[in-house]
């Protein structure tokens, strides 16, 4: 999930001076009423000069309500500020939904140059509101009287948030330490902007140069390919070079036949920033552990840790530590087995060699050949990507009752993307789902789900929710476009979030939808995955050119890859979590003296294997330093544990389209979005709290 469009929004917004008048604001497509089907963007009439006057108009807009609501003579209370607080800002989310949502999916140099002036903007906007005194004084009256208020649970949780949201920057606070705050919050922003700089400009700095054809052995042709393009482009023509990007490393450690190589790659993308000079970051890190200490003490909190997940699932420091300790007491032993099976082969290689980390992915690559027969493009020929996505269709119709009708009539920002109704069993209709499949320019990498609007209830009317789902695929424009398994899985994931948005059924804007805690969101779409590898799913739309059933020796095959070399997947991931939990229990007090120590010392603790690096060393580690994931990495792991319990209710059943366990997952969660404290949903959904167990079958270690 994207979380940042939806916080953007989430977090309405407020900002002293405006712009002069536009004369054409009322012709500005972005601020005009949307009379179009399903009263959706007018794409087509948008254009970029149109952002910059509809911000400003929607700003001061957004300003005035905010004014209305602290200059209102009443008594303050829950209606006439909170609520008004969530329903303030409208024309603002409506121009922010398609700004933000274009700077990722149709941008352009006048877009990145848009976003560079708005971006900012919004964001001193929002930061005023949240430190409007005059306004928190409002909102501490409604909290601070709630017990008075007689709130539903949907209302409590609204309150609660926004109260928090304000508390939580600082509101409560005396000026002098306001102040403080506000000094440590820019410090740790340039930090976190400098890391991920550094962290960019040393994988970018990188190349592998192969002049010798000998030094290829092993390397599939694409790759070599790709590789040769590269030096190409590099003024390196005849030669190959393989840098420290994913889709280029990753392969060359899985494959390369030369042994010191494979080293040479591994520990250049295992040092990065850590080789002193102007992009090493290891000062950057001992900083930014300080400040974020610093910056909870302030707010009262004991460690950044604990500021950070009062919001989530999992309330404290010891509850994430229980979980990783927990999982990695049974992943280590696997992978300490695996390695053994790995040693024997290298040893056939070179003769008492011990398995180092730059051997593992290619020994366990030979391993896999051995023992399955299989590769990816065996069952490449059965995902065409339209019979895919209308296979979705059809689980998500069989599961939770939606349909989805292909409305032509409905404008799109560009030609492949294409606009659907989506309807309930009663033939009602509860959103629009954009399809975005193909990768181009103007497009971010990667794979995403996002809203231009959500779901919400406005004077009593239902306001129907506007969701895309992004990818990067290939198009073949001469054939079927094809997907590899793995591709599939991710159609699922965006969708699973798709039918959070569709299938929400709240009051509120705040509490709608994906609103949920971080280590919550990833539920629904995780969940979603597990239906691609039921060999009776599959059955349903994997058909090769010919209309042929994908064979079920294949089925067989992809059954028994699964839980294949999971050991050190699972343990490099809990290592790499771990490690960003201990970084964040530390007080301000607490001096890092020398941060590889530190790590060295953390992984000591867990007796992580000598040739299992985490899956992110310190220097590089983005999420954690980089930006907003700190004390954020387990949440993966988490959101593990969560959709292996969650899909056991359906195994348990025999069925995985039960109707019973479908409709209490979409009762219970799908459309309850962030009305109620997100472990309660799960308990009500699963009758339990979630256990490991499953996750620890599924990996075949149970
Ligand atoms: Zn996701």
């Amino acid at each position: 999930m994207k979380k940042t469009i939806l916080i953007m929004l989430g977090a309405t917004l407020l900002f002293g001076s405006c712009g002069k008048k536009d004369n054409s604001i009322e012709e500005n497509p972005l601020i005009m009423d949307w009379n179009t089907p399903l009263e959706t963007p007018p794409f087509e009439k948008i254009k970029p000069s149109h952002y910059l006057p509809a911000f400003t108009y929607a700003m001061k807009e957004h300003n005035k309500e905010i004014e209305e609501i602290i200059n209102n003579k009443e008594k303050p209370g829950f209606e006439n500020t909170i609520v008004a607080f969530d329903n303030s800002g409208e024309i603002l989310s409506k121009v922010s939904g398609v700004f933000f949502n274009m700077t990722e999916a149709k941008t352009s140099d006048e877009m990145a140059k848009l976003e560079e002036e708005i971006g900012p903007l919004v964001a001193k906007h929002s930061d005023e509101i949240l430190m409007n005194e005059k306004f928190f004084e409002r909102v501490k009256k409604v909290y601070d009287n709630r017990d008075k208020e007689n709130l539903n649970q949907e209302q409590k949780m609204l309150l609660d948030k926004i109260y928090k949201r304000f508390v939580r920057s600082g509101a409560l606070l005396k000026k002098d330490k306001q102040e403080e705050l506000k000094k440590i919050n820019e410090k740790i922003t340039t930090l976190e902007a400098k890391f991920s700089s550094n962290v960019l400009k040393e994988t970018k700095a990188y190349m592998l140069v192969i002049d010798n054809k000998e030094d290829l052995k092993g390397l599939p042709q694409w790759l070599v390919d790709n590789a040769n393009a590269t030096a190409e482009e590099n003024g390196k023509k005849g030669k190959w070079v393989f840098t420290l990007d994913n889709p280029s490393v990753f392969p060359f450690l899985q494959y390369s036949e030369k042994r010191d190589l494979r080293e040479k790659i591994f520990k250049a993308k295992n040092n990065r920033c850590n080789n002193g000079g102007e992009t090493d970051n290891k000062d950057i890190i001992k900083e930014l552990v300080y400040l974020r200490a610093k910056k909870a003490e302030l707010l009262g909190y004991k460690t950044f840790a604990d500021y950070v997940l009062e919001e989530r699932m999992n309330k404290t420091p010891k509850e994430v530590f229980s979980l990783l300790e927990g999982l990695l007491e049974h992943s280590i032993p696997i992978a300490e087995r695996d390695a053994k099976q790995l040693e024997k082969l290298l040893d056939k290689d070179e003769k008492n060699a011990k398995l180092q980390a730059w051997d593992w992915t290619y020994y366990s690559e030979i391993l896999k050949k051995q023992k399955f027969n299989f590769d990816e493009e065996q069952t490449r020929p059965y995902f065409e990507i339209n019979n895919v996505r209308q296979g979705c269709f059809d689980v998500i119709e069989k599961l939770y009752g939606l349909n989805f009708t292909y409305r032509k009539d409905i404008s799109v920002y560009e030609e492949d993307v294409m606009a659907f109704e989506v309807k309930n069993e009663e033939n009602k209709t509860v959103g629009v789902l954009y399809f975005d499949p193909f990768t181009r320019n103007s497009k971010r990498g990667g794979a995403w789900c996002t809203e231009f609007r959500g779901q919400y209830i406005k004077d009593g009317k239902n306001i129907i929710p506007l969701v895309s789902v992004c990818f990067n695929y290939a198009k073949n424009s001469k054939g079927r476009t094809t997907l590899t398994a793995e591709e599939v899985s991710t159609i699922f994931h965006e969708m699973g979030h798709a039918i959070h948005c569709l299938l929400s059924n709240c009051t509120y804007k705040s509490t709608a939808g994906t609103n949920v805690p971080m280590d919550f969101v990833e539920l629904p779409s995780q969940v979603f995955e597990h239906w691609t590898k039921q060999p009776v799913v599959l059955k349903m739309f994997a058909k090769d050119e010919k209309g042929q059933t994908i064979p079920d020796s294949l089925l067989n095959k992809i059954e028994k890859v699964g839980s294949y070399d999971v050991g050190y997947a699972m343990s490099e991931r809990y290592a790499a979590a771990y490690l960003d939990m201990e970084y964040h229990i530390l007080s301000s007090k607490d001096k890092i003296e020398d941060v590889n120590l530190f790590e060295k010392k953390a992984m000591e603790k867990i007796h992580l294997p000598y040739n299992i690096p985490p899956r992110y060393r310190s220097t590089y580690f983005n999420h954690v330093f980089g930006g907003e994931y700190a004390v954020g990495y387990y949440s993966y792991v988490w959101s593990e544990v969560l959709d292996a319990d969650a899909f056991d209710a359906f195994l348990e059943t025999g069925d995985v389209f039960n109707k019973t366990i479908a409709d209490k997952f979409k009762n219970e969660i799908l459309s309850k979005g962030g009305t109620d404290d997100a472990m309660t949903l799960y308990k009500n959904f699963r009758g339990k709290a979630p256990s490991i167990d499953a996750l620890l079958r599924n990996n075949g270690i149970k």
